[in-house]
C-alpha cells in the first residue's frame, strides 16, 4: 500500500486520502473579461504530464485538511508533500 505523508499527521495509508486534482491553478484576475473558450480552458483543461505533477490531496479520513503533493505520474512515487501557501 502506498503511504502518503500528511504535512500535519505524518505518513498514513493512501486509503485515508482523496485526490483533488492539479494544484496551483490560478483563478482569473478579471473573470468578466474571459470569453467562453478561456472559461472552458480554466475550468476543464489540465496538464497531463508524464513525470512530476503537483496535485491537491485531502486527508479525508484524518485531519480533513487539504495539502499539495509532488507525485511522479509514471511511478506513483510522491516526492514530497507541503501545506497550502508553501512554495514547492
Ligand atoms: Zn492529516
Amino acid at each position: 500500500m502506498l503511504l502518503i505523508r500528511c504535512p500535519w499527521c505524518g505518513p498514513r495509508p493512501e486509503s485515508d486520502f482523496s485526490y483533488g486534482g492539479e494544484a496551483h491553478i490560478a483563478r482569473p484576475v478579471q473573470p468578466e473579461t474571459l470569453d467562453d473558450a478561456a472559461w472552458g480552458d480554466y475550468l476543464f483543461f489540465r496538464t497531463n504530464p508524464k513525470g512530476l505533477h503537483r496535485e491537491q490531496w485531502c486527508h479525508t479520513a484524518g485531519c480533513r485538511r487539504w495539502f499539495n503533493a509532488e507525485r511522479d505520474t509514471v511511478t506513483y512515487a510522491i516526492a514530497r508533500t507541503y501545506k497550502p501557501g508553501e512554495t514547492p
